[in-house]
């Protein structure tokens, strides 16, 4: 068995769809096919949310009607026979008499979270729809049913095993699973996400819980490339990355993968696939436990950081004064991505500032505190790159006059870390790409 994950450009029209109906099919063995909302789609959600928090229902009932047309045109364009057509409008009407009651009723943080779960839940019926007409036998899935989280926020991937296992064995005539990525219930019972971009995490939580022969993640490029091919022109796929690579990468900022989802898949040994649904002839990236020694395999930009430098001489040979620091942040549950020290200050980064201000009030009585906003860490990445002088040097050559406001190498074996302001983000990853990829 295999999971097959398609984001929201994969299914953003009729043709997309056809594309992914042509993948599935081509080989027999059974899958499991997670789908994000079609494009665009969680935005306009989010929007309309946002809407409704700020209690503005007249806007919010204009972005309603408007993504109502919208669907009412993607099921023309993708469906042709009548008994599909009304089937499918049945299924646009119940998200959007859900979002119209939205209207009229308080509106909080729990309804916000069903009413951007109506992407997934409209892609996936839709979809289901489509592969009918064609003739194809599918079973859809509701994600709820098996993707529950726990008090920490995190799913058990034990539980879901039990769960999907008894799906599957109860429905154990199909070869084609159809189900929704991003949405799952939270420790209360009601409809909750995995966070923007979360249907690739939906996918490496069901292929490790169902220990599957691969998980591929379908979307808009052939692969991980070795530099963000939003901001740099001259970049290329690569073709093997190791899990901690690839997490790295997805933690640093390539946005083909969620963050999370590299961990579920590298616990249960199976490997990741990135292909693209424009392209499926397209080798793609191969993610999985094999390491290729001292080579950089890619860069990768995180913007949205602040810098902290807590200066104070008292800290001079003073023991326990990381662990004050160290402590004032777990307080807050705001963790830390980079640190330097020197003799006399901490230079620290966090991406979560919602506690800043009383961050920076305790941080204050252990010494002088800087704070530097509009910050990126620049992410070089690649097995046992530390040991690679030549990679290091290239990469300070490539910075040369650049404002770096730190470094950091030696934490991992694997990474080498830059943090620099974000508006010279750009000019620092076009000069890695010369530098130290010789693009
Ligand atoms: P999906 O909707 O299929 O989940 P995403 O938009 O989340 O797709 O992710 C694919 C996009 O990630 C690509 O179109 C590309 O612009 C962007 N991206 C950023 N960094 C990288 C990278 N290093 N390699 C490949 N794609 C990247
Ligand atoms: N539809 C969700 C989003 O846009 C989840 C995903 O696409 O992975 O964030
Ligand atoms: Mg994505």
């Amino acid at each position: 068995m295999k999971v097959l994950k398609f984001g929201g450009t994969s299914v953003g029209s009729a043709e997309r769809m056809q594309l992914v109906s042509e993948i599935i099919t081509a080989t027999s063995e059974p899958k499991i096919i997670v789908l994000s909302a079609v494009s665009g789609t969680t935005n306009k959600l989010v929007a309309i949310g946002d809407l409704l928090l700020s209690k503005k229902p007249i806007e919010a009932s204009e972005l309603i009607e408007k993504l109502y047309s919208e669907y009412q045109a993607f099921i023309a364009g993708l469906l042709s026979t009548a008994k599909q057509i009304e089937l499918a409008k049945k299924v646009v009407e119940n998200s959007f008499v859900l979002m119209r009651n939205y209207l009229n009723y308080p509106f909080g943080q729990s309804k916000n979270n069903e009413l951007v779960a109506q992407g997934e839940i409209l892609s996936t019926n839709l979809f289901s729809l489509f592969l009918e007409e064609n003739g194809i036998k599918s079973k859809l899935v509701l994600a709820l049913d098996y993707l529950h989280l726990c008090s920490n926020g995190e799913p058990v991937l034990k539980d879901m095993s039990v769960k999907l296992n008894a799906i599957l064995s109860e429905n154990s005539d199909y070869k084609l699973f159809i189900t929704q990525g991003f949405i799952c219930l939270n420790n209360e019972g009601d409809i909750d996400n995995l966070k923007r971009g979360g249907s690739d995490y939906s996918a490496s939580l069901i292929g490790a819980a169902l220990k599957v022969d691969e998980i591929q993640i379908w979307t808009d490029i052939d692969g991980m490339h070795n530099n963000d091919p939003r901001i740099v022109e001259t970049t290329k796929a690569i073709k093997h990355l190791s899990f901690d690579e690839a997490a790295e990468l997805a933690y640093f900022g390539a946005k083909i993968l969620h963050p999370a989802t590299i961990l579920p898949a590298q616990e249960a040994s199976v490997p990741v696939r990135l292909k693209n649904t424009m392209a499926p002839k397209a080798e793609g990236t191969l993610i999985d436990k094999n390491i290729e020694n001292r080579h950089v395999k890619a860069v990768a930009a995180k913007d949205g950081i602040t810098a902290i430098k807590i200066k104070s001489s008292r800290m001079l040979l003073a023991h326990g004064f990381l662990l004050k620091i160290f402590q004032i942040f777990d307080s807050y549950k705001t963790s830390i991505d980079l640190v330097t020290t020197s003799e006399i200050a901490v230079s620290i980064t966090i991406d979560n500032t919602t506690h800043l201000k009383e961050l920076v009030k305790e941080l204050e009585q252990l010494g002088a505190v800087e704070v530097d906003g509009n910050q990126s860490i620049i992410c070089l990445v690649g097995n046992h790159i530390l040991y690679n002088s030549g990679v290091i040097k290239n990469l300070f050559h490539s910075l040369e006059e650049l404002p770096v406001r730190m470094i950091s190498l030696g934490g991992s074996k694997n990474n080498i870390s830059v943090l620099i302001n974000t508006d010279y983000k750009l000019k620092a990853l076009q000069k890695i790409n010369n530098g130290v990829f010789g693009m």
